[in-house]
């Protein structure tokens, strides 16, 4: 068996084969999503999650496909006309894409990958309805600080604040006061099988949303409208992704167990080791220069050659990824998420010092 290090699809959280049969023999899977036993099911997920990330009773949790479908919900949902989108590598992209496929006219400030922007880079102009921030760049492994956000909101009571959490939930401790959409797919750090993306939307995104739909804007079954109808019965418009929506909750419910603060802690300390060993290396370093954008969850790492070293660390049955795009033969990429264990971290780690 291979251990994945890859940030996303990656390791698998342990017990989850244990949940998928857990899944098949209670005949989940055949019921009526229509069914009390089904509400009861998402119900439970959405009470795990919003006990693992500490979301406010008055936000919406909203179940999709991905979250790529979760940028476009985004998109359709809270804008008319303008979002401005702070872009420093390939995921932040993809957003400000989704919004001029849309024909929406969007605006972008942009910083060389593997940088940040802090709170001087956030400028927007006054027309702007949404600012979205990529919170951690899994293309760069780059990741933006969370008070310079909240800091942005507080001078932009009036902008909606979108923030894709793909590759730091929920190892990031968010304060949803300030942010109005917020998203993740679980195959990152969730350590789950892909094809869920889960939606956390406050009232006041709603409130846009609901102006959107009176124009006829704010798209189809997705819709925050339609969304919302449906998960005031713990539904979805949808015959869901119903398996993934078990998992999820069980895996949050075991991290609850467990106690989010011990795993924050646990991944922060290992992300420490990780980047001491590489700014100490010989002939390797950190792709993400200034250590306060330096992701924990993440880390990019600038090799001469990503196929030689993948090769050797996968003889070891680990596996880590390569660099995004352009940078795919000069960088990997490694994920520190939970499920991998300590063991095959250290081993990880003993096997990046050996090489020269
Ligand atoms: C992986 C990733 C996405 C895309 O997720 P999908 O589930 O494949 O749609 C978006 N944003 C970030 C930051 C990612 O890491």
């Amino acid at each position: 068996m291979q251990t994945f290090f890859t940030p996303g699809p990656s390791q698998l959280f342990p017990d989850v084969s244990l949940y998928i049969s857990e899944a098949l023999d209670s005949q989940l899977l055949s019921i009526s999503h229509r069914s009390k036993r089904y509400s009861e099911m998402q119900q439970q997920t959405t009470d795990s999650l919003r006990q693992l990330m500490d979301i406010p009773d008055e936000h919406q949790i909203f179940f999709v496909s991905s979250a790529t479908e979760a940028m476009e919900r985004t998109i359709e949902n809270m804008v008319e006309r303008r979002s401005h989108h702070f872009v420093s590598g390939a995921f932040a992209e993809r957003f400000f894409a989704t919004a001029v496929e849309l024909g929406k006219q969007p605006a972008a400030s942009r910083a060389p990958w593997g940088e940040g922007f802090d709170r001087q880079d956030m400028q927007i102009d006054a027309d702007v309805e949404l600012a979205a921030f990529t919170h951690n760049e899994t293309s760069t492994g780059a990741m933006l600080d969370l008070s310079d956000i909240y800091d942005f909101k507080k001078n932009h009571a009036d902008t909606l604040i979108a923030l894709d959490v793909v590759s730091s939930a929920p190892i990031c401790k968010l304060d949803f006061q300030y942010l109005d959409c917020v998203f993740f797919s679980v195959q990152k750090a969730f350590g789950l099988p892909a094809g869920l993306g889960v939606m956390i939307v406050s009232p006041a995104a709603m409130e846009k949303a609901r102006r959107l739909a009176g124009k006829s804007l704010a798209g189809s079954y997705h819709s925050f409208i339609s969304l919302e109808k449906s998960a005031s019965k713990h539904q979805t418009p949808e015959t869901p992704n119903v398996l993934g929506i078990y998992l999820l909750g069980r895996v949050a419910g075991a991290m609850n167990t467990h106690g989010i603060d011990n795993i924050r802690r646990d991944i922060t300390e290992r992300a420490a080791r990780l980047y001491e060993l590489i700014d100490h290396h010989k002939s390797l370093q950190a792709f993400v220069k200034d250590t306060r954008y330096r992701s924990p969850t993440v880390i990019v790492v600038e090799v001469a050659d990503s196929r030689a070293v993948i090769d050797e660390i996968t003889k070891h049955d680990l596996l880590v990824g390569d660099g995004y795009g352009k940078h795919k033969r000069g960088q990997i990429r490694i994920a520190n998420f939970t499920a991998t264990s300590d063991v095959d971290m250290t081993k990880l780690m003993r096997l990046i010092k050996s090489l020269d």
